[in-house]
């Protein structure tokens, strides 16, 4: 099968790149670059992958990029949640807009399977935790979270109105190799500017789900496998949650600095729009007979370990 994944020299997509050619099938991957990087997939030959760079926002590009392709994994977004704080029409363009844009190309291209790289966000601050598939009203408080509904919403109307057919993937904080955002690279980087001491954003105590990358690669893959109802909807997390405390003191146990302050800048999140707590549940998932290979504490060990080699902490 020839597979295109938007966003596939990303973080996320280029482990999903990976795990879809190891599985013998063709990938095309679409990415403007803006935040992923072409080293990331360039270990693949040229007949397993094939790379357009192209935006998203261009129509035209996205429909030719539909040709002879089986299935879509839209992976491309904007990564960043705090960016809305400040910008407030980015994730309107590279989520709903995008987003759009890759559903109106599949209709036009007569292609019809979708996955879609949606997230825990869109539970916002949700009054049942873990919090199930089924849970709602869905109030997103991010304007990433807002984006991420509206692109649920455009592929379950597509679903309905032209016959796609759909898997949405509510993810957890996806952690691992290859990162170039989040809280554990942040705090690496702090540490490389000053290894004396480390800023955590927020008091500490906010509390989430973690998944590994290749878990997460892996568990899209295989629900895409099992399940074939018209929407497919999954949250995708590791069953457990980490403090961001524990995370900053795991760093700093894996840097090898003896002495770090960490301070805590105050406040129940990290920045407006930050969920304080999200704990997915993950009863679907685990009852497809996948589990994960990391809980959320392992799977932070694993990528600051990993990070801290990629990002050259010590150099
Ligand atoms: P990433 O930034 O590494 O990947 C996004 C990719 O999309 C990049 O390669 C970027 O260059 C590309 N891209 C962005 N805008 C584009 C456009 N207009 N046209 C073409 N390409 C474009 O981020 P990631 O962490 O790998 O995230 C992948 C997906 O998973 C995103 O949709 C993100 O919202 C979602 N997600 C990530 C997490 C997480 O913890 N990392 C959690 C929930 C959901």
């Amino acid at each position: 099968m020839l597979h295109l994944v938007t966003g596939g020299a990303g973080f996320i997509g280029s482990h999903l790149v990976d795990e879809l050619v190891a599985k013998g099938h063709k990938v095309r991957v679409f990415d403007n670059l803006s935040s992923g990087r072409e080293e990331f997939i360039s270990a693949h030959s040229s007949s397993d992958v094939e790379f357009h760079h192209g935006d998203l926002l261009d129509l035209e590009a996205v429909v030719s990029s539909m040709q002879g392709i089986d299935m879509v994994w839209h992976l491309a977004a904007n990564p960043d949640i705090r960016l809305g704080t400040r910008v407030t029409d980015t994730d309107l363009k590279q989520g709903t807009v995008a987003t759009y844009n890759v559903v109106e190309a599949m209709r036009l291209s007569g292609v019809k399977d979708i996955a879609f790289s949606s997230s825990s966000v869109v539970y916002g601050e949700a009054a049942v935790m873990p919090t199930p598939e089924d849970f709602g009203p869905l109030f997103p408080i991010s304007l990433y979270g807002a984006s991420k509904l509206a692109g649920e919403g455009l592929l379950t109307s597509w679903t309905g109105t032209f016959g796609l057919r759909c898997w949405i993937f509510r993810f957890a904080n996806i952690v691992g190799a290859r990162g170039t955002h989040g809280v554990i690279f942040d705090f690496i980087h702090k540490l490389k500017a000053d290894s004396s001491r480390l800023e955590v954003l927020g008091n500490g105590l906010q509390e989430k789900s973690y998944m590994e990358v290749n878990d997460t690669a892996r568990a899209m893959i295989h629900i895409v496998e099992q399940a074939d109802d018209d929407i497919n909807c999954y949250n995708l997390g590791s069953g457990d949650t980490c403090s961001v405390k524990r995370i900053a003191e795991i760093v700093v146990e894996e840097s090898g600095f003896s002495d770090v302050s960490i301070e805590y800048t105050g406040g129940d999140r990290g920045w407006a729009g930050d969920v304080p707590k999200a704990m997915l549940a993950v009863d679907r998932l685990f009852q497809s007979g996948f589990s994960p290979t990391f809980n959320s504490e392992e799977a932070i060990r694993h990528t600051a370990r990993s990070l801290i080699e990629e990002i050259g902490l010590h150099e």
